[in-house]
């Protein structure tokens, strides 16, 4: 007799961190139930995650917010629990655009829990952010530090989805919630076939110094050189991106033998600089990164970086591949798609 697949729900599962994540779960025997409206992703991404497990999530192009559709979902597939990744992510684009953060934001968490309640689906982990700490809090950040105020309409939108989820999770003594607290993710599948695809301008540093390198922009500016760390450039906990997605594979572990609220950091505890980034990353590939010194950006923190202990302890969990491992897969990631997913 084969062992019965479980089935996940993955929200804005061709995204970049869903679609590791995805990878991940199916390469641990799960089934993986893919919705994504695709407002920041393609729908290649189903095909690439085909070809590296040789198995096909099922893909719906829904919006999470949508009841309708979302119900539909539930009653063709036995959802057993639910990742949450599906949001709008741009910290500037947040500051222009609140409104649009907050409805997209919380009304798809909000339509989720709403249907997951219908169909008595108790299992939800939740893409948080190293964001809501704070400015007050320093590095390392512990779970159990209180939360801080956000610089960004995007920052506050995770901060009150936590709250939602603490308050549903009191109300329901059957749900099992796990926040987990993303720190830097870069880096990309070592097959190369999956990646982050940022649409216009990149915000984040990882994917500026890429298309740098690979002749896409001109040259890097670098927000500060007057920060006080070592080398005056600002300080994070940069994660391989499949290191985070084997973390959601613990905290599914966890979630299905526990019940109630639970908070988990996923970083490295290793703090690197943007010069060490830039420095490593022409190191690796061999390839020239530009880059210029200008003002610092505003909202941005010295250095932050995670205490992952609590992770390590309770979930099993911990970051192995190193920063040279994750230019590499960045660049190999570039090379092969130099213009993301499009053909
Ligand atoms: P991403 O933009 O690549 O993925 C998010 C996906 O959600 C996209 O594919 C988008 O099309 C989809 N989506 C957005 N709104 C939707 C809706 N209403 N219905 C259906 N699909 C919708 O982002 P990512 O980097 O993979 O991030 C995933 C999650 O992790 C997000 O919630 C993000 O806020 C959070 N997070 C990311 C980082 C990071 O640095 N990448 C750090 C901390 C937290
Ligand atoms: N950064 C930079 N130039 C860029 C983008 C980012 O110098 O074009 C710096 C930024 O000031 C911060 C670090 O790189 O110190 C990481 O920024 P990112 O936007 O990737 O992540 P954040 O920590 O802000 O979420």
């Amino acid at each position: 007799m084969t062992k019965e697949r479980l089935t996940y729900l993955l929200t804005g599962g061709t995204g970049y961190i869903g679609s590791h994540t995805a990878v991940e779960m199916i390469n641990n025997g799960y089934e993986v139930v893919i919705v994504d409206n695709l407002y920041n992703s393609s729908d290649v991404v189903v095909d690439r995650i085909e070809k590296i497990t040789g198995i096909r999530p099922k893909f719906y192009p829904y919006d999470v917010r949508d009841k309708d559709t979302l119900r539909r979902v539930f009653e063709e597939n036995s959802i057993e629990g639910v990742i949450h990744f599906a949001g709008l992510k741009s910290v500037g684009e947040s500051v222009d655009r609140p409104l649009d953060y907050y409805r997209n934001n919380l009304d798809s968490t909000l339509s989720l829990l709403e249907i997951m309640k219908e169909f008595n689906v108790n299992n939800f982990v939740f893409s948080s952010s190293a964001t809501v700490y704070g400015e007050g809090n320093p590095s390392p950040y512990t779970e159990d530090m209180p939360k801080g105020n956000c610089s960004n309409p995007y920052g506050w939108t995770k901060s009150m989805i936590e709250q939602i989820l603490t308050d549903a999770a009191v109300a329901n003594p059957e749900l099992s919630v796990v926040l987990l607290r993303y720190f830097n993710p870069i880096g990309a599948h070592e097959s190369g076939l999956i990646g982050e695809d940022p649409q216009g301008i990149p915000n984040n540093l990882m994917p500026y110094v890429s298309q740098v390198a690979i002749g896409r922009r001109e040259k890097l500016t670098i927000f500060g050189n007057d920060y006080d760390t070592p080398d005056g450039t600002g300080e994070r906990d940069f994660i391989h991106v499949v290191d985070l997605a084997e973390g959601h594979v613990k905290a599914i572990d966890y979630a299905k033998s526990h019940k109630g609220i639970e908070v988990f950091n996923l970083g490295t505890g290793n703090p690197y600089s943007v010069l060490d980034i830039v420095n490593t990353f022409m190191e690796v590939t061999g390839a020239e990164v530009k880059y210029e010194f200008g003002p610092r950006r505003a909202g941005d923190l010295a250095a932050v970086w995670a205490d992952p202990s609590k992770s390590e302890k309770v979930l099993g969990w911990k970051a192995t591949r190193d920063l040279r491992k994750m230019c590499e897969d960045t660049w190999n990631w570039q090379k092969n798609n130099p213009n993301g997913y499009k053909k």
